[in-house]
């Protein structure tokens, strides 16, 4: 095991917050990343789910962000080629209406720059949702224009919304999201992951 992750797998910090939630859940830190990955999907925080089960976008969000990205589970799941590095490493909880609570803060600021030293370069980032992007790209605009502005940023970084089944209306009133963004994308996640070892080209 990554010494690493090890660290952050046992970091309890909060603790008190998420006992305070509904759920009144423990921290358990969902860290998915080895040094020597060429692509970081740099995301909010895991869901409900994803706090049972400890494996991240095992969800349906997972399931529409893998078809985005063009990726099957494996190579998705292979921490050689993809780090999964969200904005919080554990479920944050319920607001009263039933919506994740936002990730804690302090999470990125205990661990961010660890982590990131620790990857090295890699060729892609993707930021999937608001909290990602206002923290990695230092916007201050909302998704909409964030991810309207991918051209921007790519091909070295792009800007996704939330692959919640809740933004279904958002990707139907942004129809250039599947005709232009992900076409370039998919085409840049092959480039960048090549083909695997025996593999033809
Ligand atoms: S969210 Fe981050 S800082 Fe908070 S307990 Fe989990 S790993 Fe630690």
């Amino acid at each position: 095991m990554d010494p690493l992750v090890t660290d952050i797998r046992a970091c309890r910090i909060c603790a008190d917050r998420f006992a305070a939630t509904a759920t009144g859940h423990r921290p358990r830190p969902v860290a998915w990343f080895r040094p020597g990955a060429r692509i970081v999907i740099a995301g909010q925080a895991p869901g409900a789910r994803v706090h049972d089960s400890g494996l991240p976008f095992d969800d349906r969000s997972g399931d529409r962000l893998r078809d985005w990205l063009g990726l099957d589970r494996a190579t998705f799941y292979d921490r050689d080629r993809i780090a999964i590095i969200p904005m919080a490493f554990c479920f944050p909880g319920y607001d009263a209406k039933g919506s994740d609570l936002p990730p804690p803060p302090i999470c990125a600021a205990t661990w961010h720059d660890r982590v990131f030293a620790h990857l090295g370069d890699v060729a892609l980032t993707v930021l999937v949702g608001g909290y990602a992007q206002r923290h990695h790209l230092g916007v201050r605009s909302n998704v909409t224009d964030t991810v309207a502005g991918w051209r921007a940023h790519a091909p070295e970084v792009f800007p996704l919304p939330h692959p919640s089944w809740r933004n279904t209306a958002w990707l139907k009133r942004n129809p250039w999201f599947e005709t232009e963004l992900l076409p370039v994308l998919r085409d840049r996640v092959a480039q960048v992951l090549g083909p695997r070892e025996g593999e033809q080209e």
